[in-house]
């Protein structure tokens, strides 16, 4: 028996890559277990191929550490907010609004209500967090993410911002 390998590491992230200046350049799966030196991306017929930076990408755990595209060392984690919760939200209003309005609330309201919350702790749920670069924006999804990680930061992204800008005067 070999080491015992989490699956999701072998069946790889999926990559949405960018360059350095935010354009987007496509998606992929990397496998973060095979650590591929290059990516083609690009439309059929028209791929390029860019090279990752795996040095110190992944930490001891297997978890992607920094961004493989441009190489910065600090991503944040977001997670997709279902865009239903807004008519979930509308949908309570309304319920409560006919209720003060003592027309006793009508049950097909309450039916749709009760059905808008179900499917909105359904896609909650299977929501998956993800990596984003402060630099690139390139995003990483589908594989275990390390506790490090936090959510964006302003700090945080006027220190990146500040870094990868040569400042005039300083060479
Ligand atoms: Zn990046």
């Amino acid at each position: 028996m070999g080491p015992r390998v989490d699956c999701r590491t072998i069946l790889g992230m999926k990559v949405t890559a960018r360059t350095p200046d935010r354009s987007r350049l496509g998606d992929a799966e990397v496998s973060l277990h095979e650590r591929p030196p290059r990516l083609r991306l690009g439309a059929p017929g028209a791929e390029r191929e860019y090279f990752l930076d795996w040095e110190r990408a992944v930490d001891d755990g297997g978890h992607l550490r920094k961004c493989v595209l441009c190489g910065c060392d600090t991503l944040y984690r977001s997670r997709s907010s279902p865009r239903i919760t807004i008519i979930g939200a509308v949908l309570a209003v309304s319920v409560v609004a006919v209720g003060l309005a003592g027309y006793g609330t009508p049950s097909s309201l309450v039916a749709a209500l009760l059905l808008v919350i179900a499917i909105d702790l359904v896609l909650l749920m299977r929501s998956e967090w993800r990596l984003t670069c402060y630099r690139c924006r390139s995003t990483f999804r589908g594989m275990p993410i390390a506790r490090y990680h936090r959510g964006w930061d302003a700090r945080t992204q006027r220190r990146i911002d500040s870094a990868s800008q040569p400042s005039p005067g300083s060479s």
